[in-house]
């Protein structure tokens, strides 16, 4: 792998991640939400940030910036149609942007529903996509601000991925995401072994994320609402694909 990929924990369950590019030591930084340990953890490697690359505004995604970029003096791109509420950015990015760590190319994707404005970086050679709370492990993120069409359509398009690509997502609300997804589909024979390996990982306090978008398929229910057996689960068959992942939401919602 050209690229180096480190997780770094934040606040009480959110993610953050270094993107470095090997060849060139180029680093940036997926979401800041808070400074210390990111500063902390790029400090312990030597290595200088570049760039720091958010996904959407809420405070837990964006609230280091302004120390990290006070400490380090990289640059921060975000979503130009939601640069009036998150810091100032020094690019603004739209569906498609090309986005680059050294040699290492990847596009920003439109993923609205969490929030409108909320993006997410593909970085192809890196086998990676950061995804922070649209697709999250065997979850998604809950509808603030879009529509369960709107969401649906953004996982569509994480989920056409390569199914080998690394699942960067914002949370580590793994263990509660399985539970619940038992709830949609208590035979699935892989989620019952992921729902597993899900909780003796929280039980030794590893992370569980990131995750491969193979397993997101195989076990997301928020990626499974088109299945003919998904459908029949819920007492939804023929029903369309929106409706029936408008449905997991609403009851995980009240979960
Ligand atoms: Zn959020
Ligand atoms: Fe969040």
């Amino acid at each position: 792998m050209p690229a180096e990929i480190v997780t770094i924990p934040c606040l009480s369950d959110n993610y953050a991640f270094l993107l470095r590019d090997r060849a060139t030591g180029e680093v940036a930084l997926i979401d800041a939400p808070e400074a210390d340990p990111i500063l902390a953890e790029l400090d312990r490697r030597g290595w200088r940030l570049g760039q720091i690359l958010l996904t959407h505004h809420h405070a837990d995604h964006v609230q280091g910036v302004a120390g990290i970029r006070a400490a380090t003096g990289a640059r921060v791109l975000g979503a130009e149609r939601d640069a009036h509420r998150l810091p100032p950015l020094d690019a603004a990015l739209v569906d498609g942007s090309p986005v680059a760590v050294g040699g290492i190319e990847g596009a920003v994707i439109d993923v609205p529903g969490h929030t409108i404005g909320h993006i997410a970086f593909h970085f192809p050679a890196a086998g990676a996509v950061f995804t922070a709370d649209s697709l999250m492990a065997l979850g998604c993120g809950r509808l603030f601000e879009g529509t369960p069409e709107m969401m649906w359509t953004s996982l569509l398009r994480l989920a056409a991925l390569p199914p080998s690509t690394l699942v960067c997502s914002g949370h580590e609300y793994t263990l509660a995401n399985a539970k619940f997804a038992l709830t949609i589909e208590p035979d699935n024979p892989k989620l019952i072994s992921r729902a597993e390996a899900v909780a003796e990982a929280r039980a030794e306090g590893r992370p569980t994320v990131p995750s491969l978008l193979s397993e997101e398929l195989e076990t997301n229910p928020f990626l499974r609402a088109h299945l003919p057996e998904v459908k029949a689960a819920l007492g939804m068959s023929g029903a369309d694909d929106v409706a029936v992942f408008a449905e997991i939401r609403r009851r995980k919602d009240a979960f």
